[in-house]
């Protein structure tokens, strides 16, 4: 294994990782239920997309009242 001749700089250690950001994820509001979805993505709370219903609903709705 070689051995590095220099040390790498503070500087330039920060410019190589400011390529390393992690980018925010996208929300956007469904057009029926209103809940923040993944976009061009079919609802995962009401299982529609463009205000159709595609799939049927995965997760179920909490009952009101135990
Ligand atoms: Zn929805």
């Amino acid at each position: 294994m070689s051995v590095s001749k220099k040390r790498k700089s503070s500087a330039k250690t920060k410019r190589g990782r400011s390529h390393q950001s992690l980018t925010k994820v996208k929300l956007i509001k469904c057009a029926k239920c209103g809940k923040a979805t993944l976009p061009h993505q079919v609802c995962s709370f009401c299982g529609s997309y463009k205000g159709k219903e595609i799939i049927k609903p995965k997760i179920k709705k909490k009952k009101e009242g135990k």
